[in-house]
């Protein structure tokens, strides 16, 4: 297997964005992180590796309207993404309740250098039709930056799924047919809605990202083999699909067996794993 691409990892642990103590808990708390401390990048890359992972999406996340502060600030994921340029592809987030979020997104691609936005609605409690989400991708697509939604339920406190189901994406998916979208966790449990929402649009993606069912040997088979039918994924969705830990929930290695336990063709691990994330990004190569 050549280069991985993890499209989903919350850096909340990374230690360069974890010295102050307050704001360490604070995110934790927000993100629902328990009995988790820092991890070195040095560590961190070692266990990336395991899994061949040599580049990774890191989603940033600004839920700021009422608590004050991100959990994972724009400012954070751009520190990092300076510390390694060649690993990590930061996506920015900004609260769309924000006054300010229209100028603070803009900053992010042209001062911050900052490869996409990633929202999360079900924690803003906002409907993904709703006229503020569309401003912000207005913007993304000014920018010809591609967008990382939250769908599916999410484990985080205070969000809800109502605000989240896959098929709520469908009017900005087709409202902004010149912008990548992904729809992370490929909607669980509404996968099948996400899935019809791949085959309908060429600009909608979806990540493998999956959430804590037995373990993920068991869980990429009951969604990718069983929810929906066994040859969807290799017969209608290879060109949709990108490889997604969610960590620091899953750790990359053990999602990339649940991957690997679908024993899909050769080729179309090869785009789940890294060709599909680059269409994504709007690149032929990595760097
Ligand atoms: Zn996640």
């Amino acid at each position: 297997m050549s280069t991985v691409i993890d499209t989903h990892i919350h850096p909340a642990l990374f230690a360069p964005i974890c010295e102050d103590g307050d704001r360490f808990r604070f995110r934790c708390n927000e993100m629902n992180y328990h009995l988790m401390s820092p991890i070195d990048l040095d560590l961190l890359k070692k266990q990336l590796a395991l899994a061949d992972i040599r580049c990774v999406f890191l989603l940033g996340e600004d839920c700021s309207f009422e608590k004050g502060q991100a959990a994972i600030s724009n400012d954070e994921i751009a520190h990092l993404t300076e510390l390694e340029p060649e690993m990590f592809i930061g996506f920015a987030s900004v609260d769309p309740r924000s006054p300010d979020a229209e100028e603070k997104l803009r900053f992010a691609f042209t001062e911050q250098g900052l490869a996409g936005m990633a929202l999360n609605t079900a924690k803003c409690r906002l409907f993904p039709y709703d006229e503020r989400v569309f401003r912000l991708c207005e913007i993304c697509g000014e920018y010809a930056k591609p967008v990382i939604f939250h769908s599916g339920i999410c484990l985080e406190r205070d969000a809800f799924s109502r605000y989240s189901r896959p098929a709520d994406f469908e009017e900005v998916i087709a409202a902004f047919s010149g912008i990548n979208f992904c729809l992370t966790h490929t909607g669980w449990p509404w996968v099948q809605e996400t899935a019809a929402l791949l085959i309908k649009y060429p600009n909608a993606f979806a990540n493998t990202a999956l959430m804590s069912f037995d373990g993920p040997l068991q869980l990429y088979h009951k969604v990718y083999k069983e929810d929906m039918g066994e040859f969807w994924v290799e017969h209608n969705l290879a060109d949709k699909l990108m490889f997604g830990s969610d960590s620091p929930r899953i750790r990359p290695v053990r999602a990339k067996r649940g991957l690997d336990g679908l024993n899909l063709r050769a080729d179309v691990m090869e785009k789940i794993c890294c060709r599909n994330a680059l269409r994504f990004l709007g690149k032929e190569v990595l760097l």
